[in-house]
């Protein structure tokens, strides 16, 4: 790589930090950016130096074992955890972590980020992932993505924030902004007391798309005909013990109900997927609005997440 070519991509790692801070996607010197820039050398954001300000030679350049190459700065204690991502996934250049507030909203309440509401989120993100909690630095932190990096580049860290993944900088953030403003929808639109959602089968229409789009989607390969498409079926099974039930956003096929429009029973594919969520909430006595206290408590987060939004807006 050309020194110019690095210094452009320097500029650009800064400019992606200045977005991250503006947004309030990271306070105080929270969040961290990588980007590989050969098989063994990835550029990254030090620590402690706020996201919002950054210049192109506080930047820093590691090897794949974690190892400081060059740089003036002490490279992020969070860059094992980029490090794992890149070596999981050879096709791909960039990561962002940070912590946005709505999409870390939904990593402490450990709530599946709900499928089947907007269509672009299907499009650009595919299903989301939660990773289970871990001390933060470590590798063992860094290794709790690896059975999810393999089949999606968006996951929620249980109690911390976001990991996105690109094919460069702007890739990578871009899923952190649209994951975020996903979450902030569904918080509001729980808000006004009701969440309609489409069925498997415009799923289906939606991931067909994804090829004409140069957007691969391992649901794709593995088969669109089981139609659990709209219940975060890829990482319900198969993904190790950990794995956070729904309990506030949940699809009305999954509680035996048919949508007002009758989406939902459209489906013409066979159907033998799990249901295991809906024998849970309906047991539970949650109807599909979730209970009183559950609204209160989503109520009281947003309140939270808004007033600190307009606290640091830009
Ligand atoms: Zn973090």
């Amino acid at each position: 790589m050309s020194a110019m070519n690095e210094w452009k991509l320097r500029e650009t790692m800064c400019e992606i930090g200045r977005r991250i801070y503006n947004k309030g996607f990271a306070a105080a010197n929270d969040g961290n950016i990588s980007y590989r820039l050969s098989e063994d050398r990835v550029l990254c954001t030090p620590t402690r130096v706020s996201k919002g300000f950054m210049k192109p030679d506080d930047l820093c350049i590691i090897d794949m074992d974690g190892g400081q190459v060059s740089g003036k700065r002490k490279r992020s204690s969070e860059m094992l955890l980029h490090l794992a991502a890149l070596k999981a996934r050879p096709d791909l250049r960039s990561c962002v972590h940070c912590h946005p507030p709505h999409a870390t909203a939904f990593a402490v309440a450990r709530e599946p980020v709900p499928k089947c509401v907007l269509p672009e989120i299907e499009v650009f993100l595919g299903e989301i992932a939660i990773s289970p909690y871990e001390t933060p630095g470590g590798q063992a932190f860094a290794d709790t993505i690896l059975p999810y990096v393999k089949d999606t580049e968006t996951i929620l860290l249980a109690n911390h924030g976001t990991l996105t993944l690109g094919v460069d900088l702007e890739d990578a953030y871009f899923k952190t902004e649209i994951i975020d403003a996903y979450c902030r929808i569904l918080i509001l639109a729980k808000q006004l007391g009701r969440v309609n959602y489409y069925g498997d089968d415009k799923a289906a229409e939606l991931i067909k798309l994804k090829p004409g789009l140069g957007i691969p989607d391992p649901r794709l390969t593995r088969g669109l005909e089981n139609c659990d498409l709209c219940g975060n079926s890829l990482f319900r099974e198969g993904y190790g013990s950990f794995s956070p039930e729904p309990k506030v956003f949940i699809h009305p096929k999954l509680l035996n109900e048919s949508t007002p429009s009758g989406e939902t029973s459209a489906c013409g594919c066979s159907t033998g997927a799990a249901h295991a969520p809906a024998a849970k909430a309906s047991s539970n006595g949650n109807g599909h609005s979730g209970g009183p206290d559950v609204d209160a408590l989503v109520r009281s987060i947003t309140d939270q997440v808004m007033s600190a939004l307009n606290g640091s807006a830009k």
